[in-house]
């Protein structure tokens, strides 16, 4: 008894209280806690994990994968602090991992001087080579940008993406109307859809709609059940 009580009193702030019981919330789905186990502090393969834990591959596969990737969000400084705060504030709703970038000017390399814009596939191009597929890098501008489509060679677009990737850009420039900040951010949940390896959805009103160059944003209402079911496998938290 004397022991516990020791124990007891290492923990005597709050702040330690809370890790602590993060921590056990976090172990305490039995299948979690088997694998802890087996893990300890040293690198095994899933088929190591299988034998010594009994389970299947598939279902080990999903307990792994639901940790999300971090996404590390890049307002470039061009766009408003504020807009890009409330940005950042709705995408933390949804991905529980994100790091936010100090303000830095778009590369100038991208610039596009035939038509006065930045090139979107230059940006997540020079994005991707920097977070070296280790984190997502999401870009935030306000400036127009652009890219090839079909026949058009430079196309203004809202926001690109890699599917799947770890890089994508979202622009305000070309996001119009009263409600335009929620506009922003249903392109930037499409475009983080996208790298996650989220294709575009028939159904009309969810948020992976192909825009088809034109603005159908207010009738996106929500990520529909089958692209919801995917983010969650991601780790989304919707
Ligand atoms: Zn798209
Ligand atoms: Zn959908």
């Amino acid at each position: 008894m004397a022991a516990e009580w020791d124990e007891v009193d290492l923990m005597d702030k709050d702040e330690h209280i809370e890790q602590a019981s993060r921590a056990m919330k976090a172990m305490s789905h039995p299948l979690r806690l088997k694998i802890l186990c087996v893990l300890g502090d040293k690198e095994v393969s899933v088929q190591d994990i299988v034998d010594h834990v009994g389970t299947s591959q598939s279902n080990i596969s999903k307990e792994k994968t639901k940790q999300q990737k971090t996404i590390v969000i890049q307002p470039y400084s061009d766009l408003d602090k504020s807009q890009a705060d409330f940005i950042i504030s709705e995408v933390k709703k949804v991905c529980p991992k994100v790091v936010v970038n100090k303000p830095i000017p778009l590369p100038s390399s991208a610039y596009y001087i035939a038509n006065k814009r930045f090139r979107a596939d230059s940006i997540i191009a020079i994005q991707k080579r920097i977070c070296q597929n280790k984190y997502t890098l999401l870009g935030l501008t306000s400036k127009d940008i652009s890219t090839t489509k079909g026949n058009a060679k430079d196309f203004g677009i809202m926001g690109l993406g890699y599917c799947p990737g770890y890089s994508c850009v979202v622009s305000g420039f070309r996001i119009k109307g009263s409600n335009r900040m929620e506009k922003f951010r249903k392109v930037t949940l499409h475009e983080l859809a996208h790298t996650e390896g989220l294709p575009h959805c028939p159904n009309l009103h969810c948020y992976m709609r192909d825009a088809k160059g034109k603005d159908h944003l207010n009738e996106e209402t929500d990520f529909c059940e089958g692209c919801k079911k995917k983010l969650l496998e991601k780790g989304w938290k919707l």
